[in-house]
């Protein structure tokens, strides 16, 4: 065990190594009917000390010291917490869908959705309802941020980074449409072998929310990588 924790300080360089807590069976059922069994892991060291998840699934639902080391580079989703649409299924944004889509693609890959405390793009639940009362005025979500005193997008995939390490998979396939995820990620020492797309959950609510993210994103892929957010 402690072998394998010195080679993961070397792959990731200064980052910390967090190690697994707990890991427990879950069964999983959806409102739709959907039904799975998740491998969920708590960690030790993790850099901001909240309290992130990580959920084996497909051929990642058992013990982790059941996963054979010759495997393909698992599925990986990290999902940024939004309480408003993953619980309560709100209009306002494609949480929901999006969780929903991955637990099942990722269970059939076989794979970790990373289940990440950071609401709201990482600046809390209070005040992503802040920034919602605002976009009824008339700004967009990042705007909406800006004008809060926040970064147009706080996230930060540190956690992430060191989830994978701890979970022995240095090698995923991401599935996102969000090249700030692998950008991150690839700089914290994972190995991005590819990037999977999801899909796109649009309805009259969330238009707007799902316009400014495609615009945001084409103007990150415009900056050059050293203007780009680290
Ligand atoms: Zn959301």
């Amino acid at each position: 065990m402690h072998d394998t924790e010195r080679s993961d300080t070397t792959r990731y360089g200064t980052l910390p190594v967090a190690t697994v807590r707990t890991q427990v069976t879950v069964p999983l059922r959806f409102p739709d009917g959907f039904a799975t069994t998740a491998r969920v892991f708590s960690f030790h060291g993790l850099v901001d000390a909240r309290e992130h998840l990580a959920l084996g699934l497909g051929d990642r639902a058992g013990s982790l010291d059941r996963h054979p080391a010759d495997r393909p580079a698992p599925l990986v989703r990290p999902h940024s917490e939004c309480l408003t649409g993953d619980v309560f299924g709100s209009q306002r944004c494609d949480c929901g869908p999006q969780l929903r889509e991955a637990v099942e693609r990722i269970a059939g890959a076989g794979g970790f959705l990373l289940y990440l405390r950071q609401e709201g793009r990482g600046i809390g639940l209070y005040t992503k309802l802040d920034a919602y009362a605002l976009q009824d005025t008339g700004l967009d979500t990042y705007q909406a941020n800006l004008a809060l005193g926040h970064s147009e997008d706080e996230r930060d995939y540190t956690a992430a980074a060191q989830m994978l390490g701890a979970l022995g998979a240095d090698r995923v396939a991401l599935l996102t449409n969000n090249p700030d995820k692998v950008d991150q990620l690839s700089r914290l020492g994972v190995t991005v072998t590819e990037r999977v797309p999801t899909g796109v959950y649009l309805c009259p609510a969330n238009a707007g929310y799902l316009a400014a993210k495609a615009d945001r994103a084409a103007r990150t892929l415009d900056l050059p990588l050293a203007a780009s957010r680290v």
